[in-house]
């Protein structure tokens, strides 16, 4: 492929990343509708309510993107609380701050251009951070991870929602089979870019699953670390403490 995303340099994959998401930044929230025939919103919507976040809470949502997650966290957070949206790609943020200006529904969000790998926040700044189908991403997850612990409070809370492991064998068959051969094809359709969506597709593939997550978020210094299966593990919420 011209952007030549197999197999690259772990080096490179930053930059890939930015080329990807500038390039879908226009067209991913229609591709995300079709790509999961809507269930996103569902996934989103469940995650911010099993979340624990409450009113006058800061949080920090990373890998905010199009700041769907930042939408419905806000209302729960109220006037006293604050939600800061930060992602490393600047044509995402715009797209998102765009969308909710218009829409009108949300105001009081702060955008920030920000690489999870390295916050410019203090030690103990949040209630919670949120990064949703953001961490298999980011190249040094090790790293990220640690972060966010850092600039969580005591006793706050991060919160991860990423593709992960289809638990049955047939259904996993057809979802390798929607992943690689359909989401390839719709992304030259509707986004006229194959490259970004086989990209996306072969991200999830090698993110990991479940329980290495689970064991990756308790290296990084995270406590009580609990998972959650949404569709058959298509999905999956992390919930972890800083003890
Ligand atoms: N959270 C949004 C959602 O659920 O719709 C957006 C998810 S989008 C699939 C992934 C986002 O991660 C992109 O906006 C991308 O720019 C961002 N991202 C990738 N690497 C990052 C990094 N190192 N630091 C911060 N954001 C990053």
């Amino acid at each position: 492929t011209h952007f030549g995303f197999r197999d690259v340099p772990v080096g490179e994959k930053q930059k890939l990343v930015g080329q990807v998401f500038t390039s879908v930044a226009r067209s991913y929230d229609l591709m995300n509708d079709l790509m999961s025939f809507g269930i996103h919103r569902l996934w989103k919507r469940h995650f911010v309510a099993v979340s624990g976040i409450r009113r006058g809470d800061r949080v920090l949502d990373l890998a905010g993107g199009t700041g769907d997650i930042a939408a419905l966290i806000k209302p729960v957070v109220g006037e006293e609380g604050e939600v800061i949206v930060g992602d490393i790609n600047a044509a995402m943020l715009n797209v998102g701050r765009d969308r909710l200006t218009d829409r009108g529904v949300v105001s009081g969000l702060r955008w920030t251009q920000l690489n999870a790998e390295a916050l410019p926040f203090p030690d103990n700044s949040f209630d919670a951070v949120t990064m949703a189908f953001g961490l298999r991403n980011v190249t040094d997850k090790d790293k990220a991870l640690a972060d966010i612990c850092r600039v969580l409070k005591p006793g706050g809370r991060a919160l991860v929602l990423e593709f992960s492991r289809v638990q049955n064998e047939l259904f996993g068959k057809l979802y390798d089979f929607h992943s690689f051969q359909v989401l390839p094809k719709l992304g030259r359709l509707f986004a006229g870019d194959a490259d970004s969506y086989q990209y996306l597709a072969e991200s999830i593939r090698k993110h990991p699953d479940q329980e290495t997550l689970k064991a990756v978020m308790e290296n990084a210094g995270f406590g009580r670390v609990e998972v959650r299966n949404l569709s058959n593990g298509m999905v999956a919420i992390h919930r972890a403490y800083k003890l």
